[in-house]
Order: C-alpha cells, then structure tokens, then sequence
C-alpha cells in the first residue's frame, strides 16, 4: 500500500470516537491535490535515481574517531547507529548541512547534530512544518500556502476553508501522523515545474516565488502533502515525538493592506519529552527577560498607538540610551571619527540619485510640503553624507574622512511586524561612514574590527566574523571585488579573532563583514556591520585629488558598531536580566537614612554623588521600615544601597550593601565615591570593590 493512503486511513481510522468523525470523510484527496502529487511522482521518475560508484571511504568524527564506510552507502545515519551515538537529527559532512540518509560520497568530516544544537533544532522543525501541512491538508481540508521554521518554532500559512479546529486538536493530529513514520522525498525544481506542481494555488505561487533567491527551490513529499521547504529534514516523521501549538494569527502581506484570508499557524515540535521540558525552562527565563517586561517594571520606555514602532523613553530609558551614546562618542574622539548633524527630511530628488528611491522607497515615510514637492524621511545617513563630501574638493591629504551621525532613522516598517524595541520604525544608529583611498582599506578595517571589539568586550559578548562575498548578480568590475575581497580577508587575519567565509551573501554594491555576538543566554544577534560600497561613490561622482594630481575614487565604509541603539537596549536588558552594571544603569545608588536625626546627612551624601554625576536617589519615606526600604530597593535594581544612620553621619561613612544583598561594610564615604567612580570610568561589570 502506497505511504499515501496509509496517512489518510490512519487519521481517519483515528478519527472513529471522536465528535468530528464525520468530517473527515469530506477530505478526501480533492482533484487538484491528486493531480499535484501525479505531477510530483512523474517528475521524481523523471529525476530517476543517482547513483555514486560504491568504493571504500573514510570518515572522520568530530570527536577524532575515524571509520570506515562505503561510498553511496554509509550514511550518517549508519555511522550513529553502529556507534550507538543517540540523538542526532542531522549532520554536517565536511562543513555542509547533510541529511542523515543521504549516502556519503568521499572521505568525508562528520558531525552528527542533535536538537540541542541550532541546526538540529531547525531540521527538526521544518520537519514539523512539513507534518503540519499534510494535517492541515489532510484532516482539517486547509489550503497550505507556505512552510518553515523561524528562530522561536515551526509554522504553516494557510487558508481555513469554513473548518475550525482547536490547537490540541491540531497536536494530536500532528502526534499521529509524526507516528507514522512517514519518509520525505526531496526534489529540486525550477520555476516552471514549480508552477506545474502548485497550478492550483495562485497564493502559494506568489508566496514561493517571492522568497526564491536562486533559479531552483526544494520540495518535498510527505505522505499527500507537497511542501516547498528548504531542508534539511530528518529522515522520516517518527523522529518527532511531541508537538505543541502556540498560537494562530492572521498575516498582512507585504503590497497588500487587505487582509488576505491566510492564517499563522506557529508550533513547536521536540523528537522526546524531556526536549520540550527544557524548551518550557528555556522560555519561562527568557519570558522573565523579556525587554518588554523589564522596560515597564522598571519605567524605561512605552509604546503608544499614536505613533506605533516609535518609542517613548521616560527618564530612565533616555538614561541608558544617552550613556550608550556617550561611550561610542568616547570612542570616536580616541579613534579619528568626527561627528556630523545632517537634516531628517529630504526631496525624493535625493533619493533617486542614491538609489534608495527605486529599491527601498516602500519602506520610507514620504511627507508633502508646498503643494506638490515630495520629501522622505531619511531611512539611513550615507546620502547626505555623500552631499558632505562632494560640499567642496577633496584632497588626498583628507582622507581617510570618518564621519559619525546619530541622526534619527525611519523605515516603514508594517504595523504587524512591531514588536518591542526589537523591530522599530524609528530609530537611531551609531553609523559612521568612512571614506577612504583604496589603498588604505585593510588599515581601516582591522579599526574598525578591533572598534567593535572593544565595544563588545565591555558587555562581555563574545563575537565572531563572517565575511560575506560578492554574489550573483553584483555591480562593479570584477578586479575590483577580487582585490576589496582580499584586502577584507587580509584584515580579518591580521584581527586574529574567529572568522568564516559565506560565500555570495555581501550586498550588490560591495563585500562586507557581519559581526555576530552571543550573549549572556547564548543567543545570537546581529548588530555591527562593516560593508564596503563601490557604488555609491560612482552614483554622487565623488572624487579627490590624489598625490598625482588627478582624480580618484574613494572606497565608502558603512559601519556601525551597536546597530540601532533601540535593538542593542532590547538586548542588553535581556543580557543583564535587567541587572545593568553600574556604568550603565539608570538607578545606581539609594541612600536610605536610619531615623529622622540622619536625614540631612543622608541628604549630604546624595548631593554628594549626585554631583559626581551617579544617579541616586533618597528614600525618606516615613511609612515603611530599614528592612522593607531595603527590600524595595533591590527589587528596584539599585546597584548599591547606602544605610545611613548617626554613626555614619559622625564618622562620615556609609554602610554599603550590593544589589545582591551583599554587605560591604560601613567604609568612609570619600573612599566609595572613588571606587565607585572608578568601576563607572572603566565601565566594569564587577559588584564589589
Ligand atoms: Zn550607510
């Protein structure tokens, strides 16, 4: 009995009992689905089978085994069982993502990857994405329009036609046909057979061709269901044992502001029970780090509908945001930079000579003014920059110009996509541009990396580089990608910090290196970029005179170090947990007096920090007690409290306590003034001095 039909009959063998019976009876295969999988089979026969000469190989594991195998038959998969390794739901072959059926080709390097590493976690819920689908398909008579896995779960887009469901409905149905066992066939398509395959399905079409980035998607076939899903998979659905869904939303699609009928569906899907306990431990810590939670509890920022993605930041938030801003431009007077003021708004004329206009102007707020002149509102600096360099002539002697800008930024970014300060539609960046002679590339580069080091170093991330290269197709001649490409791997090496190629991801202008950091909780965030741009110095014409008496090119650096500012608080709150080292915390330091004689002394010593520039505040609240003052106070995340009482006041100490309740002992007040002004200056992360 073909697999197919298995699928079908078991759901609905399962379904006798159950209130919904009778429904199920409706699904069956529709014509159009008949004639999808008809077309799937003929072109897989048409694909036929590729088969790799048998010969003997050698596979070497990451622990430093090594082991034999054979060529078109050893598998990863093998390779586990015959060494008993439990767990893996996909491997690495050689530095490449390998599903763990597919047969090795030569000697090869192997990792086998479980769900406790990022990729296994992926595989296992695309894989869960797939099953969702045919459940969808299958028993519940959805229309599937696309498939995948994010960072937080698995999900599937689809149409409800007049069915409803509940999620635990949905979980049982996935738990059952997971069971199965159910294999995947996997082929590539190109445009054409892709349309011949979803010929019924106009939206899916769209969707699917608006994500395709090469000239060919995968494909594959579990059970009735057809998904276009990247991989890799795991070898076959039993590999999932437990399936949760979280929620369903409707989804906006970009060019269209009607609703489009299609639903979110997002899940999650673990291969055994103790996985999705340590996933519900993992996210309830992250749900007390939420940046969300801690910039309410501690009054840092809000939102408002009147004007969504733009953040209110009361004084505490204004606090950490002014500071992050204080310690670049600290950096930028040590390292050449000079900061530059350039307006908000500006014609479209600018625009279009950018570019921005023709590939980003969807996403920038347009505004009119004088009847019919158009104005934008910038959604990134380099063009005005570009305005600054071409102000006057250019000599040699300039170069390199670096010039920084904490100018605002908009981007029109859909309502739907908002969340926290995480995605924005108003922010601010720590940019800089460079402009530079292509000679002094390599130099400014290895700066600007060991820039971001020593940014990254004070909140204790650790990094590392990926240079991404020209892709297919780029602007520019070839020469001259060879020669930035070397020169940005030459600075990379001369960095000495971990780095990896990824081969045709730079943008279309230029190579560039992404800066990826893990924090605290050892997820992995995106901020700093360093990007090379030949073409915008050929769009504004800008030249300087050289040493020769001629004029040249300059090479642009866009780079930034933070990224926004608004997304690096987000991050940093969920880092710290909320705990910010005193450097950078909005509530540093509260003096707390013992009894009404010790108040102008307490008094006295606020004034006294406070003039140093910490941020302390008194607590004289005559309603509460020591212990419950002290209690409030830490839960307020004050980093130090000072209890101050007559023995203090005569012998001008504090009784220092940390936040972590810590007691410091009473220590002459001159004395802590010092010491806390010097973990402030040197921006440690340390509690005790
Ligand atoms: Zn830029």
């Amino acid at each position: 009995m073909a697999v197919t039909h298995l699928f079908r009959q078991v759901v609905r063998k399962s379904a006798v009992g159950v209130p919904f019976h009778r429904r199920y009876g409706k699904f069956q295969l529709s014509p159009s689905l008949k004639e999808r999988l008809r077309v799937f089979e003929s072109l897989r026969e048409k694909r036929g089978k590729k088969g790799v000469a048998e010969k003997p190989l050698s596979i070497q594991l990451a622990d430093g085994r090594t082991v034999k195998g054979t060529a078109g038959v050893s598998t990863p998969l093998v390779v586990a069982q015959s060494l008993r390794l439990k767990g893996a739901l996909v491997s690495r072959v050689n530095g490449e993502l390998w599903e763990l059926e597919r047969p090795l080709e030569a000697d090869c390097e192997l990792q086998l990857l479980g769900f406790d590493t990022v990729e296994g976690k992926q595989a296992a819920w695309r894989t869960g994405a797939c099953v969702l689908s045919g459940v969808l398909e299958g028993v519940f008579g959805s229309e599937v329009c696309r498939v995948g896995a994010s960072e937080f779960g698995l999900y599937c887009d689809h149409v409800l036609n007049n069915s409803h469901f509940s999620l635990s409905e949905v979980e049982e149905k996935c738990r059952e046909a997971a069971a199965l066992r159910l294999p995947f066939f996997r082929l590539e398509l190109n445009s054409e057979e892709l349309g011949e395959l979803f010929q019924d399905s106009k939206l899916r079409l769209q969707l699917v061709e608006e994500e395709m980035s090469g000239s060919s998607v995968t494909v594959y076939r579990c059970g009735d269901s057809v998904s276009v899903c990247r991989g890799p998979l795991l070898p076959h659905t039993g590999f999932l044992k437990v399936f949760r869904m979280l929620q369903l939303s409707p989804i906006t699609l970009a060019n269209q502001t009607e609703s489009s009928g299609l639903t979110r569906l997002m899940g999650v899907a673990f291969p055994a029970e103790r996985d999705r306990e340590e996933w519900e431990r993992e996210q309830e810590a992250a749900r007390r780090r939420d940046h969300r939670r801690i910039g309410m509890d501690q009054e840092l920022f809000f939102f408002n509908e009147v004007s969504p993605g733009s953040c209110f930041f009361l004084p505490k938030g204004a606090h950490i945001y002014n500071t992050l801003m204080e310690f670049i431009k600290s950096e930028y007077r040590r390292r050449g930079f000079s900061e530059v003021v350039t307006p908000t708004l500006f014609s479209t004329a600018l625009w279009e000579r950018s570019g921005h206009w023709e590939h980003y102007g969807k996403n920038m707020f347009t505004v009119t003014s004088e009847g019919s002149l158009t104005h934008a509102l910038k959604p990134m600096n380099c063009p005005a920059h570009c305005l600054m360099f071409e102000h006057r002539v250019r000599s040699w002697r300039e170069l390199p110009l670096r010039w920084a800008d904490f100018g605002a930024l908009h981007r029109n970014e859909l309502s739907g996509a908002l969340g926290g300060l995480t995605r924005v539609r108003r922010f601010c960046q720590d940019d800089a541009h460079i402009f530079c002679a292509p000679e002094q590339l390599e130099e400014e580069i290895v700066a600007c990396l060991d820039f971001v080091r020593s940014v990254y170093r004070v909140f204790g991330f650790s990094f590392h580089c990926l240079l991404s290269t020209r892709p297919t197709p780029c602007l520019g001649d070839p020469e001259q990608w060879d020669d930035a490409e070397q020169q940005l791997e030459n600075s990379l090496q001369q960095f000495g910090e971990h780095w990896e190629l990824n081969p045709g991801d730079g943008a279309f202008y230029g190579p560039k290196i992404d800066i990826l950091i893990k924090d605290a909780i050892g997820r992995q965030h995106q901020c700093a970029t360093i990007q090379l741009d030949f073409q915008l110095p050929i769009r504004f014409d800008l030249q300087y005179l050289g040493r020769d008496g001629r004029k040249h090119r300059p090479v642009m650096i866009h780079r930034a170090v933070l990224g926004s500012l608004e997304r690096m608080i987000a991050i940093l709150a969920e880092n710290f947990g909320g705990k910010w080292p005193l450097w950078l915390s909005p509530a540093q330091i509260s003096v707390i007096p013992v009894g009404g004689s010790s108040e102008s002394y307490g008094r006295q010593v606020a004034q006294q920090f406070c003039e140093a520039g910490f941020v302390v505040d008194l607590d004289v609240d005559p309603g509460a007690t020591l212990n419950k003052k002290i209690r409030s106070a830490q839960l307020a995340q004050y980093n130090y409290i000072f209890v101050v009482g007559d023995k203090e006041c005569e012998s001008g100490t504090v009784s220092v306590r940390s936040r972590a309740g810590k007691q410091l002992g009473r220590r002459p007040t001159e004395e802590v003034l010092r010491s806390l002004q010097h973990l402030r200056n040197c921006r440690s992360n340390l509690d005790e001095f």
